[in-house]
């Protein structure tokens, strides 16, 4: 979501005719996009400002403005904090960034924007802009996030949950689709409550049935869904849509139903496995990832092996996990059985080792079989193609031969490495 913000404001200044610089040296503006989900992705914010400050001091008239999560929770803060920031700027006012630059540029003001606004309208998102790729796209479908789970600082960084009207959603796809982007990613915090907030009232898998329909659009996916909203309609409607990918990332957090209850997630172990198994069943080739924490306030030994339990009984393709990060105005930062860093630590490199193993024995058990490969560029080191299969994994492909941007191939996969695949076109 990040990421797809940064993309959104490239755009916006290439409209006020400023190209991309390669370095901050001799550049006219410098947005700092941040992320502040955990203390770590804060303090690189720091660690930006701290090496932008020799060029601000050499060029005055350099514009510097900080954007996102870390501006919507720091406010003004930020302005007192750090001399040389000109703009801070809130998850919600991204699209004033053109005129807070001219506001700089000419009346040398300071500026702090962070009111969160009311409708998805507001956020006159600049579409189509530069994606990941020339053929792949990131579409908003909601903002924000009600939920509240303890440890979150999104719902106080991004505001409440809203969805998008599904007529501006069809029509940015439809001009993607028109300038020969063949993959949309549709972003929101959790994508499985579209809707829901609507007033006509509408619910995310009739917005993936409307979205396959759409000509030229070859591949949907979407993140994040909460497996509290996760349920057979969106299972079936994944299975029977040609366009929808077969993957679903569908956070756990913990194997431990007494660590689920105080993150407050709203399910249990065996409520999330009765959901992945209607989905398996649905599509048994379905891909399932996931986002795991270890070490929430109160985690005992026991709570930890159930979640490793959880792991090795699931086997998810891949997870991203995380050390339990305390953050501002949050109800866990102030729960008490904080876990020490070293146990925080080592039950993180833990849980590495074990979905290691299992993504590496999906990886090995792919060499063989063929699989869809969208080709979404080519390495810059070795020229090779590279894209991903239906179900999210990375392939390279070992030839550029006949192989262009925006190709659907049919791949052989030759080798199943620890982080991607080896493969090469058969057709
Ligand atoms: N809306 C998504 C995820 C948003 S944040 C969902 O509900 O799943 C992405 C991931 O960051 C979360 O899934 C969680 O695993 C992790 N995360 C969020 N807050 C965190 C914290 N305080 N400490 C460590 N990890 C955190
Ligand atoms: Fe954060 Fe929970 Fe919302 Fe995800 S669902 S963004 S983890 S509060």
């Amino acid at each position: 979501m990040n990421e797809h913000d940064s993309e959104k404001m490239a755009a916006m200044l290439e409209e006020l005719g400023l190209i991309e610089a390669s370095s901050p040296d001799g550049a006219e503006v410098v947005v700092i996009n941040t992320c502040s989900i955990r203390e770590k992705a804060e303090h690189k914010l720091y660690s930006a400002l701290g090496k932008l400050k020799p060029y601000k001091v050499k060029d005055p008239g350099m514009v510097t403005v900080v954007a996102g999560c870390v501006a919507q929770q720091e406010k003004d803060k930020l302005l007192k904090k750090v001399r040389h920031l000109d703009a801070v700027l809130g998850t919600h006012c991204i699209s004033e960034l053109p005129t807070v630059v001219r506001q700089v540029r000419e009346a040398r003001d300071r500026v702090v924007l962070s009111d969160f606004h009311q409708d998805v309208d507001s956020l006159h998102l600049p579409a189509p802009c530069k994606g990941p790729s020339p053929v792949c796209s990131y579409v908003t479908v909601m903002q924000g996030c009600s939920n509240f789970c303890s440890y979150c600082v999104v719902p106080l960084t991004r505001g409440p949950e809203q969805s998008r009207p599904r007529e501006e959603i069809v029509a940015e796809i439809s001009t993607l689709a028109a300038k020969r982007v063949r993959e949309v990613t549709l972003l929101g915090q959790n994508v499985n409550a579209y809707g829901k907030d609507l007033r006509a009232g509408y619910s995310f898998a009739r917005l993936l049935t409307e979205l396959n329909r759409i000509e030229g659009i070859q591949r949907i996916r979407f993140t994040t869904s909460h497996p509290r909203d996760f349920d057979g309609d969106l299972a079936r409607a994944m299975g029977n849509l040609e366009s929808v990918c077969e993957h679903i990332h569908l956070p756990l957090q913990s194997g431990s139903d007494r660590v689920l209850q105080a993150m407050r997630r709203g399910y249990t172990l065996a409520e999330y496995l009765e959901k992945l198994r209607v989905l398996r069943e649905a599509i048994p080739s379905v891909a399932v990832t996931a986002d795991m924490i270890v070490g929430f306030p109160g985690e005992t030994a026991e709570d930890f092996s159930q979640t490793l339990q959880a792991l090795e009984q699931i086997r998810f393709d891949q997870i991203f996990s995380f050390k339990f990060s305390p953050r501002p105005g949050t109800a866990a930062r102030n729960l008490p059985e904080q876990i020490p860093e070293e146990v925080k630590t080592e039950r993180l490199s833990k849980v590495h080792e074990l979905q290691d193993r299992i993504t590496a024995a999906y990886h090995l058990a792919a060499e063989g079989t063929a699989v869809e490969v969208l080709v979404e560029g080519f390495r810059p080191r070795t020229g090779q193609p590279f894209g991903r299969t239906r179900g999210n994994k990375i392939v390279n492909l070992e030839s550029a031969d006949g192989v262009s941007v925006g190709d659907l191939v049919k791949v052989k996969i030759l080798r199943g490495l620890k982080h991607s695949l080896t493969g090469k076109k058969i057709g």
